[in-house]
């Protein structure tokens, strides 16, 4: 086994996570938007998350550029790579099914928006984001490049530091009351923990 099997791995997760947003972004676009925060902001940390989990590892996997920053492919990480980026695939769709018609890649408040706080809402308000967290870390671990494992780290940094701060604010705007007992039963990532 070599670092190969890594790239299929990733590229095969990354295939399943594009059907899995493609899918759900495709049906929430039914639900009209009627308010969008800092849309230039947006797109611009979007870009920027997507270079780190999809442009660098795209051009390490695809090309020999990178290789000067690869380390030893150990086959005992590869398959906690593949667990893992399995469990963050798992939550990725979960979430994504859970918001339903709410979600959006960007931070808006859709005509018919539901505050969700059941499924896998119910523990963690952030489900999403931490399937992104598992991602980083499936992605350090399948594939054996100090570039990549970078650019993962970036990725979700782009999405905490950035992110989460101003969507719970959008939510306490538009939902009050209900989201600030919400934030008091729950989590943002790990339940009972953070
Ligand atoms: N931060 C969430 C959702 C990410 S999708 C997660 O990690 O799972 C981003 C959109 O979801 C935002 O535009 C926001 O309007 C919406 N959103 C976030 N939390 C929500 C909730 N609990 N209920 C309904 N919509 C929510």
């Amino acid at each position: 086994m070599t670092a190969m099997a890594g790239k299929l791995v990733w590229l095969a997760l990354i295939l399943c996570w594009g059907i899995i947003r493609g899918r759900y972004a495709h049906r929430a676009e039914r639900n009209r938007l009627i308010k969008e925060r800092d849309h230039v902001r947006e797109i611009v940390l979007l870009i920027l998350s997507f270079i780190g989990y999809l442009g660098i590892p795209a051009l390490y996997v695809a090309t020999p550029w990178l290789s000067f920053a690869d380390y030893r492919f150990q086959p005992g990480i590869f398959w906690a790579g593949t667990l893992t980026g399995v469990g963050a695939l798992w939550l990725f769709w979960r979430s994504h099914a859970d918001l339903g018609r709410n979600f959006s890649i960007k931070l808006v408040i859709r005509e018919k928006h539901t505050l969700v706080t059941t499924g896998v809402y119910r523990l963690i308000r952030h489900p999403m984001y931490a399937s992104f967290l598992l991602w980083s870390l499936g992605q350090v671990l399948l594939l054996p490049n100090w570039i990549t494992a970078l650019s993962a780290v970036f990725g979700f940094c782009i999405l905490y530091f950035c992110r989460i701060g101003r969507e719970e604010k959008l939510m306490l705007d538009q939902f009050g009351n209900d989201y600030r007992e919400y934030m008091m039963h729950t989590k943002r990532l790990l339940p009972y923990v953070y």
